[in-house]
């Protein structure tokens, strides 16, 4: 269990007025050298990024990470870039279009001062058990790379969510470090529904749906539950908001599944800090196409070493003014989130913010 369970966490925070980006990152890097300092020489540190998709624009810049990465190096740490494959279409699914896609948005080793893997092998197939004990889920599905990882940073943009509503560290762990089979189980209590008077049959969801779930029914499309794997790609293809959620008395099942995968990954890795991105803060998340216009203002940077404290601390500071991630009160299970996760051990609900 997380020793700040007992006791607020600290959470530093770096505010972007009057500081241009790289100069706020800085500001965190110089304050928080306690939390730094724990990677020595040698040590192989794996940084947790996502590079978004091909047309996202908010995804973390690698000007950003090269100022960590060479942070890193003058402690003689080895720092890697890294990211896991996703389940649904594109250029993300297998490690070879990922990484070709990464070199394209300047994941470069000579941009960033490392390498930029993909740690769940070329088709996404490395996936090591390890076994687990909470509600949902008994074992967990995760590369063999964060089977054996030591050094972990992971640095999160946050932005809204389709289906978790909002996603920062925890999703960026829980989901974005398991392995393809690993999201899936975690979607898998997600089966979105069709609402036949919307459809227009343009066939989008039906050719990009992974599982072949979709097909064509009584001139509209339909999703066949016991196919469907939740992965939530009909929902971002469709142009005419005719998929939405099923919303059921599993809703947040979903939610709780991603705490559990995160904790489960992050009990074995020994040194380990959250760094959230609270600026180009958009309703989508980085893995949809296109810039969408944000919805708030640019905040700042937040890190510490208790995922539930930075997620909840910048998830406070966000909503200060208004409810940005609800969608108009649809989507509440971060809010359950957070409950489930303090319940589970991840992290500290209670934290201090300290501005520097
Ligand atoms: S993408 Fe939307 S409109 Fe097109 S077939 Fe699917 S549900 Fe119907
Ligand atoms: S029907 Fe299910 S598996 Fe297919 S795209 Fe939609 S959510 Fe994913």
């Amino acid at each position: 269990m997380n020793k700040g369970v007992l006791m607020k966490s600290e959470v530093y925070f770096s505010t972007l007025e009057e500081k241009s980006r790289n100069e706020c990152f800085r500001t965190i890097l110089n304050n928080t050298e306690a939390y730094f300092s724990r990677f020595k020489k040698g040590a192989f540190v794996g940084l947790k990024l996502t590079v978004g998709d091909r047309k996202n624009t908010g995804y973390i810049k690698p000007e950003i990470v090269k100022i960590l990465v060479e942070n890193l190096k003058r402690r003689g740490a080895k720092p890697f870039v890294f990211d896991t494959n996703v389940i649904y279409t594109g250029q993300r699914q297998n490690a070879v279009d990922h990484m070709n896609l990464a070199y394209q948005k300047g994941f470069t080793p000579d941009k960033l001062g490392c390498p930029f893997i993909i740690a769940d092998s070329v088709f996404g197939t490395d996936s090591k058990i390890r076994k687990v004990d909470f509600k949902n889920i008994k074992e967990i599905r995760i590369p063999s790379l964060v089977t054996v990882m030591q050094d972990l940073i992971v640095l999160s943009h946050i932005t809204g969510h389709l289906m978790s509503g909002y996603s920062a560290s925890i999703k960026n762990v829980g989901m974005g470090m398991a392995s393809r089979a690993g999201k899936q189980i975690q979607h898998s209590s997600m089966k979105p529904v069709i609402d036949a008077a919307r459809c227009t049959l343009c066939g989008c969801c039906i050719e990009s749906c992974p599982m072949s779930a979709i097909s064509e029914m009584r001139g509209k499309a339909f999703i066949n539950p016991n196919i469907c794997g939740g992965c939530g790609e009909c929902i971002a293809c469709c142009k005419f908001n005719a998929v939405s959620i099923h919303w059921h008395e599993d809703e947040n099942t979903f939610a709780e599944r991603m705490a559990e995968y995160a904790s489960g990954i992050l009990s074995h890795i020994r040194r380990k800090v959250f760094i959230n991105f609270a600026y180009d803060v958009t309703e989508e998340c980085d893995c949809i196409a296109g810039n969408d216009p944000k919805i708030t203002e640019d905040i700042g940077i937040f890190t510490s070493t208790d995922i539930l404290s930075v997620d909840k601390a910048s998830f406070d500071m966000l909503t200060k003014k208004a409810d940005i991630f609800s969608r108009n009160g649809k989507i509440k299970i971060h809010q359950h989130q957070f409950e489930y996760a303090k319940k589970i051990g991840l992290g500290n609900l209670d934290y201090k913010l300290i501005e520097i």
